[in-house]
């Protein structure tokens, strides 16, 4: 009788942070990283994508312990310096990848705004740009005043502090499609760099890296064709956005059903559970904070983050 309960850990950056051009990205630092992989190493078994997905059809058993590894976004961090640890080791991650990103090689708001943060230095600078645009656009967009926005938005969350999560969240989703798309770009220029093209191929994986991954054994997964709020779409945009994920599959050679999601910032709603079973989808990821059990719906099985996980 195989184990009941199998971890999965989430991951985002791991790089060197030490003399890099960003030195206060929220990313993990690879010595960090190598260290969490020597604590699951003596505490965990490191199980495949495949074997979880055999396991919640009830076709296969996972050992105790079990952990697998997941990596979310498609960054060339991944490439770079995971799949040579895990060649190493012999570890199989699950890595999850944004369609635009990878394939239109388009920045992903998420991106532009962390880059903005990292870059910035002052949080309080930002905000009062930000505040600034928001002012300039109150006759073009139906706008709520700084203060309102203030008392909704400036609450830290899991990950952030309020103003940092402030300036998240009105570039994420509260502003305009129009007005947040182009203040992020605004502070992106002049906080980060004027090439963005550069900047893209610098950061994400494209389809030849992607191949490699697969043909090394990794598991490539979906993350949306945009990495937006699917819980704030349509039905029909959202399968327009699961559509447009499965470019992917075709990329990295793969079949367009059986395959993995994760939905962009862990937001998803029935509808989207409904159009991943229509579409195929074997096993999907969410952001839920816990152990996942078996007994869990195959799509929305819940992770630990990287920071919930010892470190040594
Ligand atoms: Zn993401």
């Amino acid at each position: 009788m195989g184990a009941t309960e199998v971890t999965l850990v989430t991951y985002h950056y791991v790089r060197p942070l030490a003399g890099s051009r960003f030195p206060r990205l929220k990313a993990l630092d690879l010595a960090v990283f190598e260290r969490q992989l020597d604590y699951l190493a003596a505490n965990y078994r490191f199980v495949r994508t495949d074997e979880v997905i055999a396991a919640y059809r009830g076709e296969g058993d996972l050992p105790a312990n079990g952990v697998l590894l997941t990596f979310d976004d498609g960054y060339s961090d991944h490439f770079r310096y995971v799949l040579p640890r895990f060649l190493d080791r012999g570890i199989s991650g699950a890595f999850f990848v944004t369609a635009t990103a990878a394939l239109d090689r388009e920045l992903m708001d998420v991106n532009r705004i962390q880059f903005t943060l990292a870059s910035a230095g002052d949080v309080t600078a930002l905000i009062d740009e930000i505040e600034t645009g928001i002012e300039e656009g109150r006759g073009e967009f139906d706008l709520k005043s700084p203060s309102e926005y203030r008392a909704e938005l400036m609450l830290p969350n899991r990950f952030d502090g309020p103003e940092v999560a402030y300036v998240k969240r009105l570039l994420q989703a509260a502003l305009p499609d129009a007005l947040r798309a182009r203040l992020a770009a605004r502070l992106f220029r002049r906080f980060v760099t004027s090439d963005e093209a550069g900047f893209v191929e610098e950061l994400y994986m494209g389809p030849g890296e992607l191949r490699t991954m697969r043909q090394s054994g990794m598991h490539i997964g979906l993350h949306g064709n945009h990495h937006v709020w699917l819980d704030k779409m349509s039905r029909n945009d959202q399968a327009s956005e699961i559509a447009g994920s499965k470019r992917v599959c075709a990329a990295v050679g793969q079949p367009e059903t059986g395959f993995s999601f994760c939905a962009p910032y862990g937001r998803y709603n029935c509808d989207t559970l409904d159009l991943l079973r229509e579409a195929g989808c074997a096993f999907a990821v969410t952001t839920r904070s816990a152990v996942a059990r078996l007994t869990d719906p195959p799509l929305e099985v819940p992770r630990l983050d990287t920071n919930e996980v010892p470190k040594a």
